[in-house]
């Protein structure tokens, strides 16, 4: 189809002067069905073992990519010449002594007696006086600040957990899609920029209850068995915290709170209707001593990254990535969790636009700006992959045109009438309802992008621009989203979940491959645009664009 419309538009440019927008991207049709099968069979064969971050099988498939790169003659686009970036995860484990005081209550108390430590706190004690601060919210892209430029140099603070207008979808904060600034270890860090000496965090009890039993919260972060697969973080998020850090009770919150002459209750809805951060609240006589000891570990990631170098000497230092995450989540005993769908598919997806600019540069047809093809790993454990790389990035982020993310673009969207917890905030919809379709993530942040896959779109596929604003948190559950945060137009090219969804199901004899081909085809079509085009497409940022 696009080989038709491609002469087509070559011919009624020469002709007619007229007509076509856009230009076919050389060798798009060698994006094909066989290879991306063959490719995919081989990343999610059995012997791959799911691709758990930090397995022998995952350094096995990014040295099968990064050699693929290599043997089609792409830059490496990595650290220090190579086709890689390393990138230090963190896990952690308690230790002891852990204890917290708190003036009022009596004892000194060991978790699981109304408090747990929190992972990423440092192995430290301190102790001091206690302020309120809100939802420990500071956001300067939405002029939101719960310190109100006041320092708690010395003290404790108490913050509550999430963020304002939670269930509300016109809250400023990603409405109800959970905000980036309502994650823990930023309040952390945000408390310890104002001089704090260590942070406790509660319920945001005016929205839900608390916690029941917390020996139970306590065991469930703190299990004494290894979780199959651990809980991680960015070393690069955590080395920075040097205070320590707990969840509290209400019960202890209450304690803390009651000389200020308000309930928790009462200064919650305060902080939630307080439009642009609650500010500082004294509670008088409120102390609390903290020792919390947590040992940190470290598992390295690696990202695989190769390049084109742009042929206009203006326009070749700005880049457009292409990216998709070849991590997995492993195995569960003799059960392989296989990640055909998630995200090989992405993974052969680029790895099959790369083959195109390849070919394309061997005939002497270079895009104008640089293009970049990215296999993130650890998306399966919070986007830590891509992530790091906004972190560290290798081309500047305002040099970047624009991100376009390849995950889950094999099956066809299937959300079952009994599906529950895994398929929430999405309608019920059949297979066959979406057997044309795919969605497209982050349109409502970037409508210019959003507008420039549809113009690019001769490939018969149903767009669905959807979920950017749903309680499934769709929206930032892939690589897309730290480029969103950072300033970088991304979208996701997702064709939805389905029951094989993170199950042994999810093999490569249930992919879609003639849709993923039009799907592949359709990214790299955009892609060439983007690298071709005279202007670059805009991002909404938060605080500036309109509410859908
Ligand atoms: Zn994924």
């Amino acid at each position: 189809m696009s080989r038709v419309r491609s002469l087509f538009c070559k011919v009624a440019a020469a002709v007619l002067l007229t007509g076509c927008a856009d230009t076919g991207a050389p060798f798009n049709d060698s994006i094909t069905e066989s290879n991306l099968s063959d490719d995919l069979y081989y990343l999610a064969s059995p012997e791959m073992r799911g691709r758990l971050v930090g397995s022998p099988e995952i350094a096995t498939a990014s040295e099968w990519i990064a050699d693929r790169f290599g043997t089609l003659g792409l830059e490496p686009a990595g650290d220090d010449g190579s086709y890689y970036q390393n990138f230090e995860l963190a896990w952690f484990s308690l230790d002891a002594p852990n204890l917290l005081r708190v003036t009022g209550s009596g004892r000194a108390r060991q978790p699981g007696d109304g408090w747990t430590p929190i992972n990423f706190s440092a192995s430290t004690s301190a102790a001091g006086l206690v302020a309120f601060a809100g939802f420990g919210i500071v956001e300067p892209r939405l002029g939101y600040d719960d310190y109100r430029d006041e320092d708690v140099r010395g003290k404790f603070v108490l913050v509550l957990e999430r963020e304002p207008g939670v269930t509300d979808p016109s809250s400023p904060f990603d409405g109800v899609v959970t905000a980036e600034a309502s994650r823990t270890w930023r309040k952390a860090l945000s408390a310890q920029e104002r001089g704090a000496i260590g942070i406790l965090f509660v319920r945001d009890v005016h929205n839900r209850p608390e916690t029941g039993d917390w020996q139970q919260a306590h065991a469930s972060s703190w299990p004494e068995e290894p979780r199959r697969v651990e809980r991680f973080l960015l070393g690069a998020w955590v080395e920075d915290i040097t205070i320590p850090a707990a969840q509290i009770s209400v019960e202890l919150a209450e304690v803390l709170v009651s000389g200020s002459g308000s309930t928790l209750e009462e200064l919650s809805m305060a902080s939630e209707e307080a439009g642009e951060g609650l500010g500082v609240i004294a509670l008088p006589g409120a102390e609390a001593s903290l020792t919390v000891n947590v040992e940190r570990h470290t598992v390295m990631g690696r990202n695989v990254l190769a390049m084109v170098e742009g042929s206009d000497p203006d326009l070749r230092d700005e880049v457009v990535i292409i990216g998709a995450h070849h991590d997995h989540d492993g195995t569960d005993g003799e059960t392989v969790f296989p990640g055909a769908d998630d995200d090989g598919s992405g993974t052969v997806g680029v790895m099959g636009v790369a083959g195109a600019y390849a070919r394309a540069i061997e005939a002497g047809e270079r895009p104008r700006r640089s293009v970049i093809f990215a296999i993130w790993d650890a998306e399966e454990r919070g986007l830590l992959g891509a992530w790091y790389y906004t972190l560290r990035p290798l081309f500047p982020l305002q040099s970047t045109v624009a991100k376009l993310n390849l995950d889950m673009i094999g099956r066809h969207q299937e959300v079952p009438e009994d599906g529950a917890g895994r398929f929430r905030g999405l309608e019920v919809q059949s297979a066959e309802s979406n057997s044309n379709a795919t969605n497209i993530l982050g349109y409502s942040r970037t409508p210019d992008l959003a507008g420039q896959i549809e113009a690019a779109n001769t490939f018969g596929l149903e767009l669905k621009m959807r979920y950017d604003n749903n309680e499934s948190n769709l929206l930032r559950r892939s690589d897309h989203w730290p480029f969103l945060q950072n300033g970088v137009p991304a979208v996701w090219f997702h064709t939805g979940l389905h029951p094989d969804y993170h199950r042994a199901g999810d093999t490569p004899d249930r992919i879609e491959y003639e849709k993923m081909t039009r799907i592949v085809r359709l990214v790299h079509q955009t892609s060439w645009n983007l690298a071709q085009g005279d202007t670059r497409p805009s991002l909404q940022e938060m605080g500036s664009r309109p509410r859908s």
